[in-house]
């Protein structure tokens, strides 16, 4: 299917690696030039150069962290003006419930409420003066089915969630097009690490913890980085203008809800 995007500009967030990557390549592979970010150099740099010589699009990189005013705006001044915006960063640790404090809090909201509202309060305006625009955030499937462990993500995901609710149905007329993708698991680094504390926490290996977690998975298996991107591509195509406001779960079927 032609998306439609060739030739639009994209910003993706905190992809080097994992989600943010496999929305960076199914933008690129659609025909989107890209500014893509990580705090590390290196990773950012070898994907940049693996997109550039895979699909032929122009590809700019700034390494920072996203989640800091000074990193925001780094990134905010390398973009311009963008078409499509995507926004991610790294989640927060797992824990119980009396673990975390007020810094903790705010150290989760900033990333993951905080700072996909900084930058769809930068970009948005732009997007409405041109009439076209679309906006993915990742979230989490923990939006729909909270993660016990992942209180602080379950706090400042819900946040961004009803921020979004709101706003995209205030930008909506403007051709700007804002919905959330909500992963359950997918086989990234992420995903390595909380199996990992499976495996500490169980005193199991982290065989053993993959395998336990994928018995959850009705599709019996971790979702991938590609299938991922696919979604965010076709959200961010034109054929998705009569998308608004959604969340869209992609856990294989793992949240046991039906609408
Ligand atoms: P990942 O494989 O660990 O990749 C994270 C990417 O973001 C890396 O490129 C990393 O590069 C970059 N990054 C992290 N923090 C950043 C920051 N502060 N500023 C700029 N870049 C940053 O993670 P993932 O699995 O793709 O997860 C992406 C998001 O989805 C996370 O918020 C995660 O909690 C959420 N999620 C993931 C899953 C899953 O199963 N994978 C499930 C539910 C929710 P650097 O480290 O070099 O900065």
């Amino acid at each position: 299917m032609d998306l439609g995007i060739k030739g639009k500009r994209a910003l993706v967030c905190a992809s080097s690696k994992g989600l943010g990557l496999g929305c960076a390549r199914a933008l690129a592979e659609a025909g989107v030039d890209l500014v893509m970010n990580a705090r590390g150099a290196e990773a950012l740099e070898a994907s940049a150069a693996a997109i550039r010589e895979d699909f032929g699009v122009k590809v700019e990189t700034v390494a920072c962290d996203v989640t800091t005013p000074e990193g925001q705006a780094q990134v905010l001044e390398v973009a311009g003006q963008v078409d499509i915006l995507v926004t991610n960063a790294g989640g927060p640790p797992p824990g119980l419930w009396s673990d975390w404090d007020r810094d903790d809090f705010i150290k989760a909201l900033d990333a993951n409420m905080l700072t996909p509202i900084a930058f769809m309060k930068a970009l948005l305006p732009g997007m409405m003066d041109r009439g076209w625009g679309r906006v993915v955030n990742i979230t989490s499937q923990s939006v729909r089915a909270p993660i016990a462990a992942l209180g602080l993500s379950n706090s400042a995901r819900a946040g961004l969630t009803g921020y979004v609710a709101g706003t995209s149905r205030q930008v909506a007329s403007s051709g700007v097009c804002i919905n959330n993708i909500l992963p359950g698991i997918h086989d990234t680094d992420r995903a390595e690490s909380l199996d990992s504390g499976v495996s500490k926490q169980k005193n199991i290996s982290m065989e053993e913890a993959r395998a336990q977690r994928q018995a959850t998975i009705p599709a019996r298996a971790y979702g991938t980085a590609e299938d991922f991107g696919a979604a965010c591509a076709f959200l961010c195509s034109q054929q998705a203008k009569f998308i608004i406001g959604q969340n869209l779960l992609l856990d294989g079927g793992a949240s046991n809800i039906t609408i």
